[in-house]
């Protein structure tokens, strides 16, 4: 059965916040990715943090990646819409994360 826009949107939810009902898809800048952005987090310009982490981790840490991606925005897991500067004070890079890529 083919669902219309408007099923699938209320099934889905924004790949930033994970709270809102999705607006539309388009590809994270700098990530060869796309995920689906509600109007909140396309209007905050807010991409998601899981992503944005994992690509400083790729690029191999902040030293390695140039000064201005540090002003990206995200949705944090405090539900504020902060820089990705910001998350990174709140929540340094776990061992983990750092040897998952
Ligand atoms: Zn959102």
């Amino acid at each position: 059965m083919v669902k219309k826009n408007k099923e699938i949107n209320k099934e889905r939810l924004c790949d930033v916040c994970n709270k809102e009902e999705i607006f539309g898809v388009a590809s994270i800048p700098g990530i060869p990715m796309s995920v689906a952005y509600c109007k909140n987090c396309i209007n905050a310009d807010a991409h998601p943090i899981w992503a944005i982490r994992g690509n400083i981790v790729c690029c191999g840490g902040v030293e390695h990646i140039n000064p201005n991606y540090l002003n990206t925005v995200v949705y944090s897991q405090d539900g504020d819409y902060i820089t990705i500067e910001e998350d990174l004070k709140r929540r340094p890079f776990t061992e983990i994360e750092l040897t998952q890529f």
